[in-house]
């Protein structure tokens, strides 16, 4: 364990990389949710019709259809065959996501993210202990259960209680419900269960994880043998189980971080002050073997 264990987490990026350098990839990702959301919003607000609809089902410019597939998925148990051009975008959407990685959909375009990043700033700020934990596959059953519901009842069920819709839909026709929706998330987080809703719950983040199990872009701990167990990467991980088998795999593993549960957010990359992680693609399994600064002989260390 180094030194800068005990340090605040980020301090050492922030004082090698300056304040903007070690939250470059967080300010990307605010300005990333906040575009989407004005692009929807940009119609109903200001009357200037660029994007109609929501997350779930849009069209863009008049010509583009883009369509939530896991709401495509739902309606097609449910026995309603989408239209061709809401398949259409499904296949759209899950084409990019399965090459960016479908948890990107989760760091830089859903609006309930800030919402659990903020109830995540706050827990820690507090000190409050871990809470309920329940096993990751707990969403992949939530996912499952509204496939299984949605079938049974005709409908798409998830859509009846899904924050990111309503809080889409709310901003448009006014938050009502949706703003207890929002605080029930952020509470839970808080209080009951550390990084609980996306981490555990949400089935739409365990969807879009599945549909990038094979994505070609990827994060690398490439430089891990310049790591010094700070640990701050762990700490700022919404996915924390994603790093250890790329940062801490045994010499010749491979250092990308494969696993479809990393969101592909690059906040480790923005905290980490010895450069150990880049993002790269999954063909890319270079390490760099810088000596360990722990055990490296005075001297080798610039
Ligand atoms: S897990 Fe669900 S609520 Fe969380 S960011 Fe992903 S889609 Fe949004
Ligand atoms: S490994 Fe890095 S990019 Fe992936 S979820 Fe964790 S902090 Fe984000």
């Amino acid at each position: 364990m180094s030194a800068r264990t005990r340090m605040p987490v980020g301090l050492e990026a922030r004082q090698k990389k300056g304040w903007i350098g070690a939250n470059r990839y967080l300010l990307l990702r605010r300005t990333s949710q906040l575009f989407f959301l004005m692009l929807f919003l940009l119609g109903p607000w200001f009357g200037i019709w660029i994007v109609q609809g929501t997350l779930a089902g849009s069209l863009t410019l008049g010509v583009l259809p883009l369509t939530d597939p896991f709401i495509a998925l739902q309606s097609l148990v449910a026995g309603h065959l989408p239209a061709t051009s809401a398949l259409v975008g499904a296949l759209i959407v899950l084409g990019v996501y399965a090459v960016l990685g479908g948890r990107v959909y989760c760091s830089w375009v859903c609006p309930i993210n800030p919402v659990t990043d903020a109830a995540h700033w706050l827990h820690v700020k507090l000190g409050l202990s871990k809470g309920w934990q329940p096993k990751r596959q707990t969403r992949l059953w939530v996912m499952a259960t509204a496939l299984l519901v949605s079938a049974l009842a005709g409908t798409v069920a998830w859509e009846l209680v899904n924050p990111v819709t309503m809080v889409h839909r709310g901003l448009v026709f006014g938050m009502g419900a949706a703003w207890g929706m929002v605080a029930a998330i952020f509470v839970f987080d808080l209080v009951v269960s550390r990084r609980g809703w996306c981490g555990h719950v949400c089935p739409v983040g365990a969807f879009y994880g599945l549909l990038g199990h094979k994505s070609v872009v990827r994060i690398s701990a490439a430089q891990r043998s310049a790591c010094d167990d700070c640990m701050d990467c762990y700490a700022v991980c919404p996915e924390q189980q994603v790093i250890s088998p790329a940062l801490k795999g045994k010499p010749g593993s491979s250092p990308l971080i494969l696993s479809p549960d990393c969101t592909n957010c690059g906040r480790c990359i923005d905290v980490c002050a010895m450069d150990v992680f880049n993002f790269t693609h999954r063909f890319d399994d270079r390490v760099d073997d810088r000596p360990d600064p722990l055990t490296a002989p005075a001297g080798r260390i610039a």
